[in-house]
């Protein structure tokens, strides 16, 4: 079948700049015959053709984004980021167009907009939000700053992220003895060892990529080795460690943070975190903290507990650690972990081949939503590893397609994601556009003969990216501004990926995914029995850790006050935060901050929390699983039907409500986590 996709292969350096010019240029020129040909606006007259072009503009952009995070060059940088001005400028001009919004307004108030469908009353509805989100009411002064508050702002994510690439890429250990890797799996070690050899170097070669980095943190026995690579990583783009300086963003985070701050004010809020709220699903900054503090409470004396544990644990090893530091707790965690449910990533890792999975993944959505997921040859991709493939629905529909990216690679951005390539819509001769994911994943590439072997954790991240590849792809709303994840707050824009994770941990799923690469034995059930008990092992160290990310988030950008010094502020609040919630002690020099690309190089900014409140809506969505079958067919109809085809055209409270016969509650989260 014909796909209209990017043609990767083709998208050259040197022709980004002006091609991108020239659809905004039309783009602009759009608008303005819109609203020149008519003073009578309809969904057709309006909406329509401003998302025909806004639509090409986005196809256009979106490979070369993408390529950008997934096979960088310098060349390919420059060339993306001498597009991000123009399209903050781009989506300035929208954002600060009064007739544009005038006619909008005109729409909404009209006798038309009251025949339109749910999902356009809702695009239009938005739109108005985010036109008065984006300075349209103020003077014409203000409204000049905040298009120069804009700009900056893209311009300084975009070097916040350089930077951390940039810190992360300059730092290697080289090792020339194996003596010092006691305790270092056979598989990190061949890594390491490729690494090595691909820059001509003998021994053993260790990044601050996570594949690398994780290894070294968790099972070396080498302790000097562990604290250098540890302060390495926790010390990147800042003022601190062994490039301190060099890649340095204090001076980046700080300006982030005054222009947010003047940014929300000007809008009429007392703080950016107002600001971030106002398009979510929670109403007030006190929910959220109140949110965020009862988890807290509610964990952090299990997580007192399972540091004292590890604590004496760690003294039975080695009688002289009676001071856990930073870059001992996932080693001698890992150790314990082992004692009492002896087993490892390491052992699971055979038992989970990158073909049971791939395919197991497949099957899950398969059993639950009735998909049939295909492979496609010949499509032209970024990469040699790249995989392509179609979504049908159970009535041999096409719904959507994706690119799958599994491996971790030089000049691939770290971490794992789905990002929209191609958005489902209605064309205007009542054609649907069908949508197009890129899953994107940072995961070991097969070595010495052997296929890819995942650890757990990996095989929940591929989850994880899946349910917002199903949440983009299996939608059945056309207009585009609320079609698949568009238009869904950040708060519960994670709910069907956490949602989707749930299966990695069902025996009845295991069953079918799992398999020795060597023998094809599926997981045995002994070690499926400790993997599961062993699933909530330091939950609340690990709840109390995602907490502590969320309220330093949220607190700073609550209670900035420009008018102070605020030259310590984002430590202060970080210690203040740690003091009062963490169980662990980080080190003096560790500037976790520095890297946190999530709100500072990213769109969480204040909305971090959103991982946990969509952790409440997942889980509590799995209990009726739970309670009906992790495979019933009616269950995962409704939740097809419900959440996943309805995109952003309703509130998720609602949809939620839809879905669970109630509104959400926090036991199940508690309950999934073991903390009672
Ligand atoms: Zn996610």
């Amino acid at each position: 079948m014909a796909h209209s996709l990017p043609v990767f292969s083709e998208i050259l350096p040197k022709n980004i700049k002006s091609s991108v010019e020239q659809a905004i240029t039309n783009c602009k020129k759009v608008i303005e015959d819109v609203l020149s040909s008519t003073s009578e606006y309809t969904w057709q007259t309006l909406v329509e053709p401003i998302d025909e072009v806004d639509d090409t503009l986005g196809k256009l952009f979106s490979p070369i984004s993408h390529m950008n995070s997934v096979v960088s060059s310098d060349e390919l940088r420059e060339a993306y980021e001498s597009c991000l001005p123009l399209l903050s400028e781009y989506g300035t001009f929208v954002g600060q167009h009064k007739p544009l919004y005038q006619a909008y307004q005109q729409l909404a108030d009209s006798e038309h907009y009251n025949t339109l469908n749910i999902a356009q009353k809702k695009v239009i509805d938005n739109a108005l939000r985010d036109f008065k989100l984006s300075g349209i009411a103020l003077a014409d002064d203000q409204q000049k700053r905040y298009g120069e508050i804009s700009t900056r702002l893209s311009e300084l994510s975009s070097q916040f992220s350089n930077n951390v690439l940039d810190a992360t890429q300059a730092f290697t250990i080289n090792i020339t003895n194996e003596d010092e890797l006691s305790g270092l799996p056979e598989s990190a070690k061949e890594a390491a060892k490729a690494l090595a050899a691909e820059q001509n170097l003998s021994g053993w070669l260790f990044t601050l990529d996570f594949p690398s980095y994780l290894p070294v943190m968790t099972y070396c026995d080498n302790r000097e080795l562990r604290e250098k690579v540890y302060t390495a990583f926790a010390t990147r783009a800042s003022d601190q460690g062994p490039n301190a300086g060099e890649f340095d963003n204090s001076e980046n985070m700080l300006e982030i943070l005054n222009l947010r701050h003047e940014l929300a004010q000007l809008l009429g809020f007392n703080n950016y975190a107002e600001k971030s709220i106002e398009t979510k699903m929670a109403s007030q900054t006190s929910q959220v903290i109140q949110f965020l503090e009862d988890l807290a409470a509610k964990s952090k004396s299990q997580g007192e507990t399972e540091l004292a544990e590890l604590t004496e644990f760690a003294k039975t090893i080695d009688a002289s650690a009676t001071d856990l530091q930073a870059w001992d707790l996932a080693y001698y965690g890992e150790k314990l972990k082992q004692e009492k449910y002896s087993i490892s990533d390491e052992e699971l890792r055979p038992y989970f081949p990158e073909n049971k999975i791939v395919a197991g993944l497949f099957q899950v959505v398969h059993k639950l939503f009735g998909l049939t997921i295909t492979e496609c040859s010949d499509i032209d991709t970024w990469h040699k590893d790249v995989k392509f493939y179609d979504v049908f629905d159970s009535n041999n529909n096409l719904r959507g397609s994706f690119y799958l990216d599994l491996y971790a690679r030089a000049k691939k951005r770290g971490g794992a994601w789905m990002d929209d390539c191609i958005g489902r819509r209605e064309l205007a001769n009542g054609d649907i556009q069908l949508p197009v994911a890129y899953l994107t994943c940072n995961f070991n590439k097969p070595v010495g003969g052997k296929p890819a072997l995942f650890t757990h954790d990996e095989v929940v991240t591929l989850f994880h990216e899946f349910g917002h590849g199903l949440h983009h792809m299996l939608t059945q709303i056309n207009a585009s501004g609320v079609s698949g994840i568009n238009g869904v707050p950040w708060d519960a824009v994670e709910l069907p990926s956490q949602f989707l994770e749930n299966w990695c941990y069902e025996p009845e799923a295991l069953a079918f995914m799992s398999g020795h690469y060597e023998t094809g034995e599926p997981l045995p059930k002994e070690m499926l029995d400790k993997m599961l008990a062993a699933k909530n092992f330091q939950s609340a160290m690990q709840m109390l850790r995602q907490l502590e990310f969320s309220l330093f988030d949220f607190k700073m950008h609550l209670n900035f006050d420009a008018s102070k010094d605020n030259t310590n502020y984002i430590q202060n609040i970080l210690d203040e935060v740690r003091a009062e919630y963490s169980v662990t002690k980080a080190p003096s020099f560790n500037r976790f901050q520095h890297g946190f690309g999530h709100i500072f190089g990213g769109g969480y900014a204040a909305g971090y929390y959103s991982y946990k409140w969509a952790e409440v809506l997942s889980a509590d969505a799995f209990s009726r699983f739970e309670e009906e079958g992790v495979f019933n067919q009616q269950v995962g109809h409704d939740f097809l039907t419900n959440i996943l085809e309805k995109g952003g055209s309703q509130e998720p409270s609602e949809l939620f409500k839809a879905f669970r016969g109630r509104e959400p509650s926090i036991d199940a989260l508690l309950r999934h986590s073991g903390i009672l």
